[in-house]
């Protein structure tokens, strides 16, 4: 895998309704970022950034999905968190730490707007509603590891695979996604034999249409119906915490008690 991030032409349209983040932001706050946003295309598989690199940028993806991904030391790889839209890349370079602690690789392509972390934090440190963007950010990501967390402890990988299809589904327009069993597997942390064996599951329930070349087809409705509780709950809280402005033009900021979604995963 390769860094590949482009700079779009100009006059390329942002596709996917932009970054909900930088869409949070009254205009005077967003006009400190912008002569400073660069456009730029993520490319399916580009490593944005790798673990113990230096943060360069932040990243506010407009569509796509970039997956967080741990690198253990014997090679084995497994994602910790997954952003599109709704979240950023490198945003809490602010709260200290310059060097990476997840490699961030592309899974479903798409574009972003980037700005140097230096530029992203002066204007951090100059305006309240990007500090307040960030802690929501911040709220997000952390509900997101622990329920990840959950999952991968709790759930069988069937259910953990379907979950993972939908995140990326949601990130993809159409029902064809460009995904391979590799790519599933360093997500889901397992080996690619018992990927294999899940495909087959989900596609004798008809959740998996079909899949060959690094291509799957879904069915949306059985897909739901064979992953766990966690998909819903996620959506549903970065719906809340990190509204979709066309629908509920409000931000809401976590507070500690927002950070247990369930008491089981307490
Ligand atoms: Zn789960």
């Amino acid at each position: 895998m390769k860094v590949d991030l482009v700079p779009l032409r100009e006059g390329v349209p942002v596709m996917g309704g932009g970054n909900r983040l930088l869409a949070a932001l009254p205009p005077a706050d967003l006009a400190l970022l912008s002569p400073h946003l660069q456009k730029v295309s993520l490319e399916q598989d580009a490593v944005v950034v790798r673990s113990g690199d230096r943060r360069e940028h932040v990243y506010f993806p407009h569509s796509g999905a970039i997956s967080f991904m741990l690198d253990m030391p014997n090679g084995e790889t497994i994602a910790t968190a997954v952003i599109g839209r709704e979240g950023a890349l490198g945003a809490l370079s602010v709260l200290g730490p310059s060097r990476s602690s997840v490699t961030a690789v592309v899974r479903v392509g798409g574009t972003a707007s980037q700005i140097s972390v230096s530029r992203f934090h002066a204007a951090y440190m100059g305006s309240s509603a990007i500090r307040d963007v960030v802690q929501a950010h911040t709220g997000w990501i952390l509900l997101q590891l622990q329920h990840v967390a959950a999952c991968n402890g709790l759930h069988p990988v069937e259910a953990r695979l379907a979950r993972w299809l939908l995140e990326l589904h949601d990130r993809t327009e159409g029902p064809i996604m460009s995904v391979t069993q590799e790519t599933l597997s360093q997500l889901l942390g397992v080996r690619r034999t018992t990927v294999t064996l899940m495909v087959a599951k989900l596609r004798a329930v008809g959740a998996i249409r079909s899949d060959r070349r690094g291509l799957i087809e879904i069915d949306r409705a059985r897909l739901e119906e064979a992953t766990c509780e966690c998909y819903r709950i996620m959506r549903r809280e970065t719906d809340r915490i990190v509204p979709d402005e066309a629908v509920t033009p409000r931000m809401h900021f976590p507070s500690a008690a927002d950070l247990a979604v369930d008491d089981r995963f307490e």
